[in-house]
């Protein structure tokens, strides 16, 4: 039997700053479980990730896909021509590399799923996703498919709850802002298509949402691992941000009360509208309260300066209430003192982070599985208020008011603070997802122990 030194596993990272991470903290916390690693990487959006982790190989496959692609193709075309060219790109790869004891790749990055088939190697799907939004995918294919699902315009027809589903309405499903709804099924049923895998790794936690993952386990019949918040265990690593951090926003955030400061960020993907930075602009001055603004550069539409932002905030800003960044120190931002709540797009990392943090949140979700993520945390989790509809300066000023000044916002942080006990508990030795990862590791052993007996049948 070969030992764990000895095993080696690839894993595929999806390209997007939302997904890298997660899947880098489960690949150093394996390596130093003794496993040898090799991360395979799209030459699209490449980043050298060697330095943080230099315990690990890094390979990567030349797609031939740019930035312009992205921008001509739309992030969903993109994804499935990205899986298109890749598929035959791996099986090569896997064919020189022939020592490969086992495969886990990103569930947007499924084109692993074949080429392992056709090469006999064992596979798992990771998810950086909840199980939540797993299962939801799956109820708007359905949906979909039996013609049940209103129309985006039907807005009275979306407030209704999806049947068997509580408590998420069907404008909390899935859909994207990034493509056709005909493509995004095309999408979500490869994403979906995981029966044939060996187990289902999910960034979550059973304390988190034990009935999804137990709903995941019944749907897809294998093994699911929720081991998150990977963030939170102990990794040799971290991985290099896609902007440089601002630090100095830390100083500011010395200066603040307790619980006062507002911190707001729409993650790495998310455009906004020029209307819609302007009122919230305008809504945080009204508020009174500090707030510290992420503004990625480019990510507010038509706009590549912020001269068109009111002189009143800017007052605001030069007499030292507010602090804008192009991009922030995020987990360290949530675990500072002077952060009272987060308004945020609903990324699933950035829910994490926020729970992590005991963070409550103002919820503004965009597109995909942020719908679903806001409705966790509003209506399961309770830690957060939703923006619905039309953002106005006098509905920013009154969330935020709400989260930081109301009994609410208090009652909020309260059961946030709870939830982040919970999970920190789960990430313990013998809570819920350290031993998760553990049953993980068994079962790789499990599947890879007789491999190097097996000869690999290419078809
Ligand atoms: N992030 C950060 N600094 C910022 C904004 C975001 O470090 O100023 C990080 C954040 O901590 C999170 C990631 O970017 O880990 C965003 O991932 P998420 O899943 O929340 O959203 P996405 O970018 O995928 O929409």
């Amino acid at each position: 039997m070969k030992e764990i030194h000895q095993r080696r596993l690839v894993m595929v990272p999806a390209p997007f700053e939302g997904h890298i991470p997660s899947m880098m903290n489960l690949a150093s916390y394996l390596s130093s479980q003794g496993f040898s690693i090799s991360i395979v990487q799209t030459q699209f959006n490449f980043k050298d990730l060697s330095p943080n982790f230099p315990d690990l190989n890094f390979f990567t496959i030349n797609d031939g896909l740019s930035e312009s692609d992205l921008k001509s193709l739309g992030l969903l075309e993109f994804i499935l021509r990205l899986n298109s060219v890749c598929e035959p790109l791996l099986k090569e790869f896997l064919t020189i590399h022939d020592d490969v004891d086992f495969i886990i790749y990103d569930e947007f990055v499924y084109f692993p799923r074949r080429v392992a088939e056709d090469l006999n190697l064992p596979k798992m799907v990771f998810s950086a996703s909840s199980a939540a939004t797993s299962i939801s995918r799956c109820v708007l294919m359905d949906n979909q498919a039996k013609g049940l699902l209103p129309p985006q315009e039907a807005r009275s027809q979306l407030e209704e709850m999806v049947p068997e589903f509580h408590p998420f309405r069907f404008k909390d499903l899935p859909v994207t802002a990034y493509g056709s709804m005909e493509r995004l099924m095309i999408l979500y049923e490869n994403v979906s298509n995981r029966s044939p895998s060996s187990g289902i790794i999910h960034n979550s936690s059973n304390c988190l949402e034990s009935s999804f993952i137990s709903s995941a386990q019944e749907k897809w019949r294998v093994p699911v691992y929720p081991v998150g918040p990977l963030h939170m265990f102990n990794s040799a690593g971290s991985c290099p941000s896609l902007y440089d951090e601002e630090k100095n926003c830390l100083e500011w955030l010395e200066k603040q009360e307790t619980n006062s400061a507002i911190y707001i960020s729409m993650g790495s993907l998310a455009m906004t509208q020029e209307i819609e930075a302007l009122e919230m602009a305008m809504g945080l001055v009204q508020s009174n309260q500090p707030f510290l603004w992420v503004i990625r550069p480019g990510s507010i539409i038509g706009q590549e300066s912020l001269d068109f932002l009111p002189e009143q905030f800017r007052q605001t800003v030069a007499e030292g209430r507010g602090f804008v960044v192009k991009w922030a120190p995020q987990k360290e931002v949530l675990r500072h003192r002077a952060v009272g709540g987060f308004w945020n797009h609903c990324g699933w990392n950035s829910c994490l982070e926020s729970i992590s943090s005991g963070v409550p949140m103002i919820c503004m979700p965009y597109s995909g599985d942020q719908r679903v993520n806001a409705r966790l945390m509003s209506h399961v989790w309770r830690t957060a208020i939703e923006i619905e509809g039309e953002l106005e300066r006098g509905i920013v000023e009154k969330a935020v008011m709400r989260l930081i000044v109301d009994h609410e916002g208090v009652e909020m942080r309260t059961r946030a603070i709870g939830l982040k006990e919970e999970v920190e508990a789960s990430v313990r030795i013998g809570g819920s997802s350290y031993s998760s990862l553990n049953s993980l590791i068994h079962r790789i052993m499990s599947l890879t122990s007789s491999r190097s007996s097996l000869s690999k049948n290419i078809k």
